[in-house]
């Protein structure tokens, strides 16, 4: 039986739950193959309404829609408590959808990251992405520290691509006493190592260190549980997984123990007051008691209001049931990508045991994966590259079909 048969016959058994409820851009007469969601998830087909019914609020209501009607902008955000809270397996209180990732990184690093004595270090991945490097960096110089001396970079042993949850806890135990924060990306954007999350926030905590998570990659990839693995903080974005949109507003975790304090440091703003004193006259912040205590400014409702639409959707479908069908759709990739190995075509960087990775499988290709990317665009396929020569593909369990990931590879091994 040809790929593509025995694709559709699996299709007909383990249908994507949300297929229908997603805007697929088009190749000619058919639906791209498109197994770029770890890079921006499809458009939900219920986010154009959302943001229409707020354009037709502003319009109808004006400065009352801020008060009126079922869900007032002053609230819009606590909307997104409950989805977000079962999304990353946090309490409604922990979560709060605001600004970008980095931004919240930020926000995060001003609260969390608080050099003192001999503790003074952040350990953190050598292959962060990029702007998690450059938002640490800036931290600890802006406390008068130098980021050389202060960060400790985790890099894969020799010859090996993804870390080891062993070495980074033998590190833990090494250095702990000197570590400030450990900030680490659950799953690594570009080899899609999913990390030990809890055992490594246990090492950390053990340690004393405080221990934050940027989610990027994980937040509706895998199962998650924040708040029973004790994490301290945690921030991702809404665009890839979670299909909020270019440049959505991004999510914010805080655990509870942190929570209704006042002395932590912030920057602060009058949305992080109690929502029902925020044109309070005070003089200082009283924090709100939930993760709202980090916000600073009113949110952009006609961003959020796709961010609401599609988190709705995968919460209502769940993460236990997504995770279980991602891993039957990423092994199947897997599986169909192997002879291109076995040829010596290429690299697998990803993980191959399904618990240490999620939705992304990334190959290293003999040349440009650019190229090869464009290659099969022009086939109908969306895959994504890193230059100069990583090609990740991405499977999205809401919404990617058994087909869309045979025609993926078939154009791989077409364009290789
Ligand atoms: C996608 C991604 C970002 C992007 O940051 P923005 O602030 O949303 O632009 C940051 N960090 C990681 C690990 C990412 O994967």
């Amino acid at each position: 039986m040809s790929d593509l048969a025995t694709a559709r016959e699996l299709d007909a058994r383990d249908q994507a739950p949300a297929r229908d409820q997603f805007l697929f851009p088009m190749h000619g007469d058919r639906e791209v193959a498109y197994l770029s969601g770890n890079a921006l998830g499809l458009q939900p087909k219920s986010a154009r309404a959302a943001v229409l019914t707020e354009l037709d609020r502003w319009a109808g209501l004006a400065h009352a829609g801020h008060y009126e009607g079922r869900l007032p902008w002053t609230r819009y955000a606590e909307a997104l408590r409950v989805p977000m809270g079962s999304i990353v397996g946090a309490l409604p209180q922990e979560t709060v959808a605001m600004n970008g990732l980095s931004v919240n990184l930020h926000l995060l690093l001003t609260t969390f990251y608080r050099p003192s004595g001999a503790r003074t270090k952040v350990l953190m991945e050598r292959h962060a992405f990029p702007s998690d490097v450059f938002a640490i960096r800036s931290h600890v110089a802006a406390r008068g520290l130098d980021p050389d001396v202060e960060i400790l970079l985790l890099e894969p042993r020799e010859g090996e691509d993804t870390l080891r949850t062993a070495d980074i806890i033998d590190t833990l135990e090494r250095h702990g006493q000197q570590i400030a924060v450990v900030l680490f990306g659950g799953v690594n954007f570009l080899s899609g190592e999913l990390l030990d999350i809890p055992a490594i926030t246990a090492a950390a905590r053990a340690m004393g260190c405080l221990v934050g998570w940027d989610l990027a990659h994980a937040a509706g990839n895998v199962e998650l549980a924040l708040h029973d693995w004790d994490v301290d903080f945690a921030a991702w974005c809404t665009y890839k997984y979670l299909n909020g949109g270019p440049g959505a507003v991004a999510g914010a975790f805080v655990h509870e123990r942190h929570l209704g304090r006042a002395d932590l440091p912030r920057l602060a703003g009058w949305y992080g007051q109690d929502v029902s004193d925020r044109f309070g006259d005070h003089e200082r912040l009283m924090p709100s008691a939930t993760a709202d205590a980090w916000q600073i400014s009113n949110p952009a409702i006609l961003s959020l209001a796709p961010v609401l639409a599609a988190a709705e959707i995968t919460a209502g479908i769940g993460m236990p049931s997504l995770a279980a069908r991602s891993r039957r759709l990423t092994g199947y990739v897997e599986e169909l990508v192997a002879p291109l190995m076995e040829a010596g075509r290429l690299d697998q960087l990803t993980p191959s045991d399904a618990d240490r990775r999620g939705a992304q499988l990334s190959y290293r290709l003999d040349g440009s994966s650019q190229e090869v990317v464009d290659a099969m665009h022009a086939l109908g396929v969306s895959a994504d590259a890193r230059v100069p020569d990583v090609l990740r593909l991405s499977p999205s369990p809401l919404y990617n079909s058994y087909e869309d990931c045979a025609r993926a590879v078939a154009a791989l091994v077409e364009v290789l």
